[in-house]
């Protein structure tokens, strides 16, 4: 192999290696990418996480004591978005320059001039940090010297540009809870999803300051946490459910297989008891 494939693959490693991340259990994840929507995911046990390897997307850690502020989110999130529409265009260009075109030229032996194929990822380099610099001034004015940071790395290493736009949409989102990301960039199923087992893992076992967070969060937003909280419908055959994990058993009595000390409660099938009888489900399961 050639100088410039070794350097190449080097490059492809550092772009890998970065997009991987060693996280201890518990960590919640939001992720999106184009075509396939978003989601939130908590790592069950440490484990490798594969963050973002394309800028067609996002992904970033939440924090479970973040700000649960829904229209702070919304504001911030249209505002990155109007303000790095140039930038993420040129880090997609650039995404697709180093990583599908000069492959393509090198393997299929395209007969390219190297000079012009350098000069083209040169000037959508300088695009990239010209357009960074002014999204971030905008976005974040007094924050110089995080600018100044971003502005290194993207010019000492192109696959800190590759995901440039992605770092603005990181810094202002990452301080949120996830249940306040998953309400405005999710669908409404998936963030019921995520508000279901945030509610349940307050609950189970009992911890009244999250509790009275997230249910007032939820209310506002319309939802009712009771019955959020309530039994789900018997998946045929199953009689008892875990109100933490929601995983259901054909047991009659016992404990959850995966959360440690947690009964298994009734299943109740009947539609029309579902809210009240969620109540004095969750109720009895919360004082075991
Ligand atoms: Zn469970």
């Amino acid at each position: 192999m050639s100088t410039w494939g070794w350097i190449y693959l080097l490059l492809l490693g550092i772009h890998v290696g970065m997009c991987l991340a060693w996280k201890p259990s518990g960590t919640v994840l939001y992720r999106s990418h184009v075509g396939e929507g978003c989601g939130i995911a908590m790592l069950e046990r440490r484990g490798l996480l594969l963050l973002n390897l394309t800028p067609f997307g996002a992904s970033f850690l939440c924090l479970l004591d973040g700000h649960l502020k829904a229209g702070e989110v919304r504001r911030l999130h249209q505002a990155v978005l109007g303000h790095t529409r140039m930038l993420r265009a040129a880090c997609a260009t650039l995404f697709t320059q180093l990583f599908l075109l000069v492959p393509l030229v090198f393997l299929l032996k395209i007969p390219a001039p190297l000079p012009w194929l350098v000069l083209a990822g040169l000037a959508n380099l300088v695009l990239v940090w010209v357009s960074l610099w002014r999204a971030h001034r905008r976005l974040h004015p007094d924050r110089k010297a995080e600018r100044l940071t971003l502005l290194f790395f993207s010019v000492v290493s192109p696959v800190d540009a590759v995901h440039a736009g992605d770092a603005l949409l990181r810094k202002a989102l990452e301080g949120f809870h996830p249940l306040a990301l998953a309400r405005v960039l999710c669908t409404e199923q998936a963030y019921l999803a995520c508000a279901q087992r945030q509610l349940r893992q307050a609950r189970f076992p009992f911890s009244e300051e999250d509790w009275i967070r997230l249910s007032r969060f939820v209310r506002e937003e319309g939802g009712d946490p009771e019955v959020l909280t309530g039994p789900p419908q018997s998946r045929g055959g199953t009689r008892t459910f875990c109100p933490r994990c929601a995983q259901q058993y054909v047991l009659e009595t016992g404990v959850c297989a995966d959360c440690r000390g947690i009964s298994l409660v009734k299943l109740i099938s009947s539609p029309d008891g579902a809210g009240h009888a969620a109540s004095r489900t969750a109720d009895k399961g919360r004082d075991l």
